[in-house]
């Protein structure tokens, strides 16, 4: 019989580890599952075994992070390393695999809380061994201390590129470049948000810090460049680009790109939950209210899953699910609930006062000419832009149509890494909004497991046999 909570929570990030402690705490049966085997999420990777040495480069922002695992830990809640979900129903049933074994549980609620990855962006040779995204530099570093032993260079878009180059001259590692496509003056759009980023003058001036460190440390730092190219034989060697009509060339022994992060949206898609375009920053993120309950009664979202608006804001959204969710099951009256969510809201407020901001300097660019037609799209089923073009041009308008026309998308990463390029190649074709070429379908599994681990759960509820799981919800 598979076991049964009050709340299944997935992502063990700032969201799902503070929405776990407070349902754990009013005495809620609660369960977090996460593929990775500690607690943190992306920013708090690895933090309970942190070195020292990494947890003075990561400053007082990483350390927050130790005070949240220890008060889940505290708190009575359970956690599931390890555990990699891949399938969820929207009656509350959700299926996991950890070390070579699926398993199924019931839930009456399941907050989601699956955070942001970052944006995928082709460019010529960005399929190149070397070519790496800076997030996962970032994970090497905190979970084993890892570091570029070569002259690296880094391209893309958005504040964590400059973190990222900012903690890589901390360690000593030589940045031959940092090219920018942000452009060189902000939009009109975020000067006039700027007023209320300055109540926060914190977080710009920690913005204004890294840009001083990258520049002290020597690294040629461009901005508004565009046709980056990574170049090289058997891995990338040097990366070109050109800034207004200067072409710009640079070793590259690694080359990091980073393109800013969207919503992890597949858990959301394959249920079948609504989803909503931010305009501005291009992604999808799952229609939700206040509390963070989607369309679905039993399915509620938190965190960056459910539009990015960074660690704090994540942490603060997964205490005011928790608190809604404590009120479903009966636990808090509603004037218990809107009580204890006034000083999060507050917070949020005063969190949020820089994002619309930085959402508008760092808004990302797509035009025809961004994409070059030999450019890899699809890297699992190697599918070129100009193989999506074509069928654009034959009358193909939804990228589910793309996907069954090219196999773009149809590999085992599910589109995360050629989904949200696809629909910019179609829609930049047809002179069209992306949100117009719709969502690939997602089916479970949601990433790939031995068909032997289905074959052999145990099931109950809606599944009966194995093979109705691989029913597609949400049509
Ligand atoms: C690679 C990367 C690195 C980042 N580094 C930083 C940083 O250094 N500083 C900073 O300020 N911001 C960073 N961010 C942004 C930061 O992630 C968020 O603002 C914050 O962590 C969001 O918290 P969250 O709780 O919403 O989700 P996250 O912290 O992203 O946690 C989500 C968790 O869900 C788990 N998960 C996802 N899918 C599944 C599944 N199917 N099964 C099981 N588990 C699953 C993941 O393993 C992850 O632990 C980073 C983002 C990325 C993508």
């Amino acid at each position: 019989m598979s076991k049964c909570y009050d709340v299944v929570i997935i992502g063990a990030g700032p969201a799902g580890i503070n929405a776990g402690a407070t349902l754990a705490e009013m005495g809620l049966q609660v369960v977090l599952l996460d593929e990775q085997q500690s607690l943190g999420g992306q920013i708090y990777r690895n933090i309970s075994h942190a070195s020292a040495e990494l947890l003075a480069d990561m400053g007082a922002e990483y350390q927050r992070g130790r005070e949240l695992v220890a008060r889940f830990e505290q708190s009575g809640a359970g956690h599931e390393p390890g555990a990699t979900v891949w399938h969820v129903e929207a009656d509350g049933h959700v299926y996991y695999s950890k070390e070579g074994t699926s398993h199924q549980l019931k839930a009456n609620y399941v907050l989601v809380a699956t955070g942001a990855m970052e944006r995928p962006v082709p460019f010529p040779g960005w399929n190149l061994p070397g070519v790496m995204g800076a997030g996962a530099v970032n994970n090497l570093a905190k979970e084993a201390g890892l570091v570029p032993d070569c002259e690296v260079a880094l391209v893309g878009s958005g504040p964590l590129l400059l973190l990222e180059a900012s903690l890589l001259i901390k360690k000593g590692v030589r940045i031959s470049t940092i090219l920018e496509t942000t452009p060189k003056l902000p939009p009109l759009t975020a000067v006039a948000k700027l007023p209320p980023a300055l109540k926060r003058m914190d977080f710009l001036t920690k913005g204004l810090k890294m840009v001083s460190e990258i520049k002290r440390s020597g690294a040629e730092h461009y901005k508004g460049v565009t046709k980056i190219k990574a170049l090289g034989k058997e891995r990338v060697e040097t990366v070109e680009a050109y800034s207004d009509s200067e072409q710009l060339h640079f070793p590259a022994g690694l080359l990091l790109t980073h393109f800013g992060v969207i919503p992890n949206t597949h858990i959301f898609r394959l249920i079948g939950c609504h989803l909503e375009w931010n305009q501005e920053q291009r992604y999808w993120f799952p229609k939700a209210d206040q509390w963070g309950r989607t369309n679905f009664e039993k399915i509620f979202a938190a965190g960056d899953g459910a539009g990015v608006r960074g660690a704090l804001a994540a942490e603060y959204r997964g205490e005011l699910a928790a608190l809604e969710l404590a009120r479903c099951l009966g636990v808090i009256p509603t004037y218990e609930r809107d009580l204890l969510a006034r000083p999060i809201r507050e917070a949020i407020l005063h969190d949020h006062h820089p994002r619309p901001f930085v959402d508008a300097v760092y808004a990302p660019l797509f035009s025809k000419e961004t994409l070059d037609k030999d450019t890899v799209l699809c890297r699992c089923e190697q599918v070129r832009v100009q193989d999506v073009r074509k069928a654009v041009q034959e009358g193909v308008r939804d990228v589910n149509e793309v996907k069954i026309v090219t196999r773009c998308g149809m590999g085992p990463c599910q589109g995360r890494m050629c989904g949200p390029a696809l629909a910019e190649v179609m829609a930049a074709e047809l002179s069209a909004p992306p949100e117009r070429m719709g969502t690939l379908t997602v089916r479970p599994p949601l990433k790939p497991i031995p068909l032997e681990e289905v074959a052999t759960m145990e099931l109950e509820g809606s599944a009966a046999q194995p093979a109705d799981l691989f029913k597609n919800q949400s049509k």
